[in-house]
This record gives C-alpha cells, sequence and structure tokens, in this order.
C-alpha cells in the first residue's frame, strides 16, 4: 500500500440519540490520507452532530473511531453508553483533528496573529519565535498577513474565516473537519473562502467537508456522502453521485438545489 492511500481516519457505526430523538443510527466512513470529503445533506439530518462526535464534542452511544491508526478509548458507563476512557488521549486526538465551524469562533479580545499562535504556543507549548513564524507563513497562505494585529471584528465574515481556518491549520492537524464555512457569509464572500479550502485540498489534505456548496463538493472533492435521517444514504465519487443519481433522496436534494440556485 502506498502512503496516497493510508488511512487517516476510520468511523465505524456512529450511533448518537438526545433523549428520544435518534440522531445518528449508525455512520462509518473512511478517509484515506488526501481524501476531500464533502458531506452533503438536508438539515436535521446529522451531519454536525456526526463532525461533533469525531472529535468528541459529542460522545456517541456506540461505535469507534481512529486517527492515523490510534482507536480513541471508550468505556461503558453503568447506564450503557459510552465515555471517553482517557481524557489526555481525547486532548490529543482532538488537537490532531482541526476544526473549522459556521460561526468563526475566533477569540474576539485577540488579533489575529494570537489568535493562529495561541493553540501551538498553549497547548504542543512550543516556542513563541516558532509559532509567529510559522502563524505569519499561514496568513500569507490565506491572505491575510497584512491583517496581522487587526482584532477580529475589524475584518469581514470571509476574513475571519480564513483566519479561522489559519488557526486550524498552526496545530498541524492531521484531518480538518469543516462545518458548513461559508454558510455564514455574504454571497460575496463564500469565493475566498472557497479558494483557500481548494488550495488546501491541492495540497493532498485531508478533510471532511459539510457544506451546501455543490460546486465544491463536485469538483474539489473526491468523494461526497449523503446523509438522510441519520444515515449514508449514497456516497461515491463526485460522478457517481452527480451523474449517477443513485437514491431518490439525492435526487431530491440535488432538485431542491437547483431550484433554489435558479439553475
Ligand atoms: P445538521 O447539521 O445536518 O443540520 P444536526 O446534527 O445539527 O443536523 O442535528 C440533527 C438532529 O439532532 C436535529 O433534529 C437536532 O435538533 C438534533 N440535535 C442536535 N444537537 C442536539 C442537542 N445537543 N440536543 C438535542 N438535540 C440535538
Ligand atoms: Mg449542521
Amino acid at each position: 500500500m502506498n502512503s496516497a492511500s493510508a488511512t487517516a481516519l476510520t468511523v465505524s457505526n456512529i450511533q448518537k440519540s438526545f433523549g428520544q430523538t435518534h440522531v445518528l443510527k449508525g455512520i462509518s466512513l473512511e478517509a484515506h490520507k488526501g481524501d476531500v470529503i464533502s458531506i452533503l445533506g438536508a438539515s436535521g439530518s446529522g451531519k454536525s452532530t456526526f463532525l461533533r462526535c469525531i472529535n468528541l464534542l459529542e460522545t456517541p452511544d456506540e461505535g469507534s473511531i481512529s486517527l492515523d491508526g490510534e482507536t480513541i478509548e471508550m468505556k461503558r458507563h453503568r447506564d450503557g453508553r459510552l465515555v471517553a476512557g482517557n481524557a489526555r488521549q481525547v486532548e490529543r486526538m482532538r488537537s490532531r483533528l482541526g476544526m473549522v465551524f459556521q460561526s468563526f469562533n475566533l477569540w474576539s479580545h485577540m488579533t489575529v496573529l494570537q489568535n493562529v499562535i495561541e493553540g501551538p504556543l498553549r497547548v504542543l507549548k512550543r516556542s513563541r519565535a516558532e509559532c509567529v513564524e510559522e502563524a505569519e507563513q499561514l496568513l500569507h497562505k490565506v491572505g491575510l498577513y497584512d491583517r496581522r494585529d487587526y482584532y477580529p471584528a475589524h475584518l469581514s465574515g470571509g476574513q475571519q474565516q480564513r483566519v479561522a481556518i489559519a488557526r486550524a491549520l498552526a496545530m498541524n492537524p492531521q484531518v480538518m473537519l469543516f462545518d458548513e464555512p461559508t454558510s455564514a457569509l455574504d454571497p460575496e464572500l463564500v469565493g475566498e473562502v472557497l479558494r483557500v479550502m481548494r488550495s488546501l485540498a491541492e495540497e493532498g489534505r485531508t478533510m471532511l467537508v459539510v457544506t451546501h456548496e455543490m460546486g465544491f463538493a463536485r469538483h474539489v472533492s473526491n468523494r461526497v456522502v449523503f446523509m438522510q435521517h441519520g444515515v449514508i444514504d449514497a456516497q461515491g465519487t463526485p460522478g457517481e453521485l452527480f451523474e449517477g443519481l443513485p437514491t431518490e433522496g439525492f435526487r431530491k436534494f440535488v432538485g431542491g438545489h437547483q431550484q433554489r440556485n435558479g439553475e
């Protein structure tokens, strides 16, 4: 097996309920290194819950997660639910999963540069000089080097999201998780964020991207997963899904998007 096809992330049979609501009904997914997987689905289908289970912001009720061959230890609580068995392992694994949210979540009292160096400085305990040097390179990459001393409130949404991407990259994550990174942006700012994400894909970064951007799903990702009612209803290459339209659920989903976008 060559390194290009090595497994980065394996998720097996994830189940999650909130009270009586069974949100994830057994989701399995394997991401190879360099895969860019778009996760599509209607609102409420469980996409965010799925990403949050992967980095244990939510604890799955069932299932297992392995990152780069290391499986997250889970214990069964007396009531039968799973709990993470090893807090230090969870912290370590989480630091290897870069997460980018719809709402940017930058620290508002810190400048752009401070936002980007905070993780490597405090969590990875690297030297300030090294963190600053790398942060400046990352800010060049996302086109915001000249804004390094700005506070988030003085940036546009697209700029804030690019800072959030640089901040996630600063931890040198093995897998990047994006949850609708462009959904909160004004339409004219979506393109600048998608361009940065495309450049990460072209660098061979492993990415799971929950998105409603059909252009990204079709032309940037190499795999597409369509979730419906807490299960994977269809998955395959963009061609297999968008040309093949394999399930009724996916046909309706794509039809709804085309109508909304006037295509
Ligand atoms: P999506 O991201 O696909 O829109 P979500 O994962 O956010 O879907 O939500 C899936 C379902 O789980 C929804 O019905 C939502 O109301 C429910 N849900 C998500 N998080 C919670 C929570 N913390 N408590 C209760 N219900 C939740
Ligand atoms: Mg969501």
